[in-house]
């Protein structure tokens, strides 16, 4: 950047996309603010475990100087898969990493954003601001308006604030749709000491058995904690049609199990212990999503380009808020800097779209998933040369 003073960088969120975006621009020595609507970092559970990608996550784990730290949290043992058949709950498929094999190691979603928040200069991350809108001015400005009703300008405002952005509507008139496919998530915590039989059923990575979309899922966090999560194509509202109260667990977890009648009793274990059940329904954007340049605002990671939950939302985040860092940090101007960035990132996520709705058809048609084959080709989508912003 050649300007007489430091921009004024505002980036709204501080997920993963955000916090990678804000670690990058203090590298090169440019000064960002961060505004998070969660009252500190530890207000909410983050949620379960991401696998970072040699080319994406691990890369932009490398442009930020956080490799070591992010290996040293990471679980390689967890890119373990078994694939069980839901009646039978025979061994379909059963992916055991060697030891030796980095090419997706698993790390909790908290632990990363520590990662990042921890490598952040103090008082970078403003918690407690909830953005309300962005507003581009005629002088390639942005204004934030906070929840509060007051307002801030900015060089340039980055909205990385997810799947329900409110920076995005300065860009787009999209707004995320529901895949057709609703997750409940629940958790079990001591699971080596309190349920053995499903630590063993588990193993220490991933468990799949599924009939079309139809899906129980389980997955090992750090620490002896569970994650089970259980997907069926009913709308976001399901609970009202079925008179279900979502805070009441025991009801949830009735109807749960009568969804999954007849599948066999180790995995309807997973959802037979004492825990809480949390509604996610899955939302995209519009494969494709796109918008006409606009001076002073731009997207990075969900906020740009929500996908289903195939494993590459967050490397991506973390690669779009790299290269957007990096695009900041080596053009003349700001402007010229994220026209760069968006050139890339809008065909890097369109691929990635693309790869997760066929991803998606091949899901529901197919009685097990080679997950590591669908890992390949989701990567080698994503990573033509033109689909990097100089060297990360
Ligand atoms: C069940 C599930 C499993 C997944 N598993 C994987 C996986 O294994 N691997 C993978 O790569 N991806 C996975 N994903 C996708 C991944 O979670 C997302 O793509 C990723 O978190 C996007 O990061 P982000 O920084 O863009 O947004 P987010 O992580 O959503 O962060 C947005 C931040 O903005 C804040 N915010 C929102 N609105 C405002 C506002 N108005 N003002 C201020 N702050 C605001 C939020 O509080 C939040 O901190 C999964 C998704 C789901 C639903």
């Amino acid at each position: 950047m050649n300007s007489a003073r430091s921009p004024r960088i505002a980036i709204v969120g501080a997920g993963v996309g955000g916090l990678a975006c804000a670690r990058g621009l203090q590298l090169h020595g440019l000064s960002v603010t961060v505004f998070e609507r969660e009252t500190s970092s530890t207000a909410r559970w983050q949620g379960g475990m991401l696998d970072l990608h040699v080319p994406t996550g691990q890369a932009a784990m490398r442009a930020a100087g956080l490799f070591p730290e992010f290996l040293a949290l990471a679980r390689p043992e967890a890119q373990e898969l078994r694939a069980l058949d839901p009646v039978t709950a025979a061994v379909l498929h059963h992916e055991a990493p060697a030891d030796d094999e980095r090419s997706a190691p698993e790390i909790d979603r908290g632990q990363l954003r520590g990662l990042l928040l921890g490598s952040l200069e103090p008082g970078t991350v403003h918690w407690g601001q909830s953005i309300r809108s962005a507003t581009s001015l005629d002088d390639c400005t942005a204004r934030l308006r906070f929840g509060d009703g007051t307002a801030e300008e900015f060089d340039l405002v980055v909205g990385a604030d997810g799947a329900w952005s409110r920076v995005r509507p300065a860009l787009s008139g999209a707004v995320p749709a529901h895949l057709g496919t609703t997750m409940v998530e629940t958790w079990i915590d001591d699971v080596d000491t309190g349920h053995p039989a499903l630590a063993r059923l588990v193993g220490e990575g991933t468990l799949v058995a599924k009939v079309g979309s139809t899906m129980l899922s389980a997955q090992r966090n750090s620490g002896g904690h569970l994650r089970v999560y259980a997907a069926l194509d009913v709308p976001p509202d399901w609970h009202e049609a079925a008179g279900v109260d979502l805070a009441d667990a025991s009801a949830v977890r009735a109807y749960l199990l009568a969804q999954f009648e007849g599948w066999h009793e180790s995995l309807l274990d997973l959802l037979r212990h004492d825990g809480e059940f949390v509604n996610r329904p899955l939302y995209v954007l519009p494969v494709g999503h796109r918008w006409d340049h606009v001076p002073g605002i731009t997207l990075v990671g969900d906020a740009a380009h929500l996908m289903p939950p195939f494993g590459i939302g967050a490397n991506l985040a973390l690669v779009d808020g790299t290269d957007l860092a990096t695009a900041v940090a080596t053009h003349a101007s700001l402007d010229e800097a994220v026209r760069a960035y968006e050139s890339v990132m809008l065909p890097r996520a369109t691929a990635g779209a693309r790869a997760c709705a066929e991803l998606a058809e091949i899901m529901t048609a197919e009685p097990v998933l080679d997950v590591d084959a669908a890992r390949q080709r989701l990567n080698e989508q994503l990573l033509s040369p033109e689909r990097t912003v100089g060297q990360r």
